[in-house]
């Protein structure tokens, strides 16, 4: 099995005191010494605060979104080659907050994540069923259906796109919620990102298939179950982020499963 990758989207929460606090816990943990691959989303205003505290250090830097054009009249907005300068290894793109609050949809996302790529960051792209389609059963058609214009933008890129993409399955009534899907659920949608993966790339190995994570109420106690999955390659962590001790230990957990 290879290397877990661990990511804590804090979304709009911090401030410089307590981001250092948790920063300083993260940082003095032992991580850098084990098997996972671990990485932090502060908001953008802390991203320069961040970068200094992780000076030497293993945990990554993320951002939260991006914009998928590289400069311009695009007032609010930030460029990938503006967070890779900052020291971001990775960004999430199309989170469902983003989607639900500022309108990004599946061809933006696809624009967004091909930016990353292009400055040399990790781009991150969410997908997840809302709680109507997990009702009706539509989970796979509503995240094949996100991934779409992912292929074209591949096609763009020349085949550089999907070989260097992490995918975040979100199911979005398991955000915030405190229930994660259990992982027999995930585990179905996980194989099926894959099965598109290996499809739409299909020059890629298995073993070079980019990673896909789950994200929805991961806590330390439902954190090894759902890495155990064949297909889990790591988590996407939001409110546990926040908690030094809890997303250590989510980060240990995958570190055993490496
Ligand atoms: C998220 O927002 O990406 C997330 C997974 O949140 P939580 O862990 O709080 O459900």
């Amino acid at each position: 099995m290879s290397r877990k990758l661990i990511i804590g989207n804090w979304k709009m929460n911090g401030s410089l005191a307590a981001n250092e606090a948790l920063v300083r816990a993260l940082t003095s943990a032992g991580l850098a010494e084990k098997p996972v691959d671990c990485a932090v989303c502060p908001p953008s205003v802390y991203l320069a605060q961040l970068a200094g505290l992780l000076q030497g250090s293993s945990l990554m830097l993320g951002a939260q979104t991006v914009h998928a054009r590289e400069n311009g009249a695009f007032t609010g907005d930030i460029s990938a080659a503006m967070l890779a300068e900052l020291g971001c290894k990775l960004v999430l793109v199309g989170h469902s907050e983003r989607r639900a609050g500022h309108g990004e949809g599946s061809e933006q996302v696809a624009a967004q994540a091909l930016a990353a790529v292009r400055a040399g960051l990790l781009p991150v792209v969410c997908v997840g069923e809302s709680a109507d389609d997990h009702d009706a059963g539509l989970m796979q058609d509503a995240v094949t259906s996100q991934l779409a214009p992912l292929a074209a933008a591949n096609a763009e890129a020349g085949g550089t796109l999907l070989e260097n993409l992490v995918i975040a399955y979100e199911p979005i009534w398991a955000i915030g919620s405190g229930e994660a899907a259990t992982p027999q659920y995930v585990s179905v949608v996980l194989e099926c990102i894959r099965e598109w993966l290996a499809e739409t790339a299909p020059a890629l190995e298995e073993d070079k298939l980019p990673r896909v994570l789950y994200g929805g109420s991961v806590r330390p106690g439902n954190a090894g179950e759902l890495l155990a999955l064949h297909a889990c390659g790591g988590l996407l962590v939001g409110g546990a982020a926040l908690v030094a001790e809890e997303f250590i230990a989510i980060c240990t957990a995958a570190a055993a499963q490496a």
